[in-house]
């Protein structure tokens, strides 16, 4: 029978990464019970943080150098705490820092990896969910290798419940970690003007090219155009996403929004976000800006054109409409709501 592992780092603060919670529902739903597996300077927060998810036993790996992530160290930790608890089946969150470091352990462990992985459920054995050519195509996949390591990538899964009462009894693991030859200097995030990609909101709202095109009077308005999509994100609280052909005026030497970077383009080359809603404006809807809402459970577009993409089954509602005025309108219910 497998014996499952649940393994991640703890955040700066000590907190157990929400990422972490949802890998751990992934992994429950494989109906075989679950050790956890912590690394950082201490992981005493991030462990009582698994009391009532069913985690009987958190075996964990202390020490201050892994207050910062780094490969060499990250990796140690992380093999020591696999091969401590000889599972057959190690289960990570793809935050940024189990991502880089996991393939890397399975080697070290002699295992498989598997990453994106979407769900897990028990049919025959353990089988891993994930979706190829840009989630055009979902398959499950089983493997007789073990080790076996799957990455489960965030807000794919629900988050296991944690109902609280005692934390699980810590167990401590001995990992020698190499000597630190990379130390962390500072943080440097790409520019922006503003963080409007929030992966936490429950609306993404997504502009497209015709924001910065001629409109009915025979002018662009972009001024116009960013201060409606600005005062829509900061009152909404939703995440802002993008089509390609705005993000890419830059190289045209177009109007662009400066709060609006390639970090925003959502689609076959870009990003494949999880709010539950979605809101399309100015964008014509096209299947490589259409396969990155795959994972969006509501979506709505306003277009100008009536035989756009959104009509073509691409979206749940389709206004066909002036996106200015519709815009104009909703700021103006939202103010009013505040
Ligand atoms: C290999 C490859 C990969 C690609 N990957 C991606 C990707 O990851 N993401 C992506 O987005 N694209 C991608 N594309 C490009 C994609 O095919 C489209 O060209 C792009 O999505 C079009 O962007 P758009 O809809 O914003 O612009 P346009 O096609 O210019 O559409 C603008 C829309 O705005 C509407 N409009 C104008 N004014 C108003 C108004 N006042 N009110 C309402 N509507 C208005 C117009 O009716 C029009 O439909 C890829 C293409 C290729 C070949």
């Amino acid at each position: 029978m497998d014996t499952i592992l649940l393994v991640s780092h703890v955040d700066p603060d000590g907190a157990l990464p929400r990422a972490a919670l949802e890998a751990l529902g992934a992994a429950k739903a494989l109906g075989l019970p679950v050790t956890a597996a912590l690394f950082g300077p201490s992981v005493a927060k991030a462990a009582a943080a698994l009391a009532g998810t069913g985690v009987a036993k958190v075996l964990a790996v202390e020490d201050a150098a892994l207050a910062e992530p780094r490969y060499a160290t990250d990796a140690a930790a992380a093999a020591a705490l696999a091969k401590a608890s000889g599972a057959s089946i190690v289960v990570a969150p793809a935050t940024s820092r189990m991502a880089r470091v996991m393939a890397g352990v399975a080697q070290r462990i002699g295992g498989r990896i598997d990453t994106h992985v979407t769900q897990l459920s028990s049919e025959g054995g353990p089988t891993a969910f994930r979706w190829y050519y840009r989630q055009r195509i979902e398959a499950k996949l089983r493997r007789k290798e073990r080790p076996w390591v799957l990455l489960v990538d965030p807000g794919a899964t629900a988050a296991a419940q944690a109902d609280g009462g005692a934390a699980p009894a810590i167990e401590k693991v001995a990992a020698a970690l190499p000597a630190a030859r990379t130390q962390v200097t500072g943080q440097r995030a790409p520019s922006s003007g503003e963080q409007t990609i929030r992966p936490d909101a429950k609306v993404l709202f997504v502009a497209g090219a015709g924001w910065t095109k001629k409109q009915a009077d025979g002018q662009p308005h972009p001024e116009k155009a960013e201060a409606l999509i600005l005062s829509f994100v900061r009152t909404a609280g939703a995440s802002l996403g993008s089509s390609k052909s705005l993000v890419d005026q830059a190289g045209e030497g177009q109007k662009v929004f400066e709060f609006m970077t390639h970090l925003n383009q959502v689609g076959q080359t870009g990003s494949t976000p999880r709010h539950p809603k979605g809101l399309a404006t100015c964008c014509h809807g096209e299947e490589p800006h259409v396969v990155g809402w795959r994972f969006i459970r509501e979506r709505r577009a306003v277009n100008l054109d009536a035989n756009c993409g959104w009509a073509r089954g691409k979206a749940d509602v389709l206004y066909v409409a002036d996106a200015f005025a519709v815009m104009e309108k909703v700021n103006a219910l939202l103010a009013a709501k505040k």
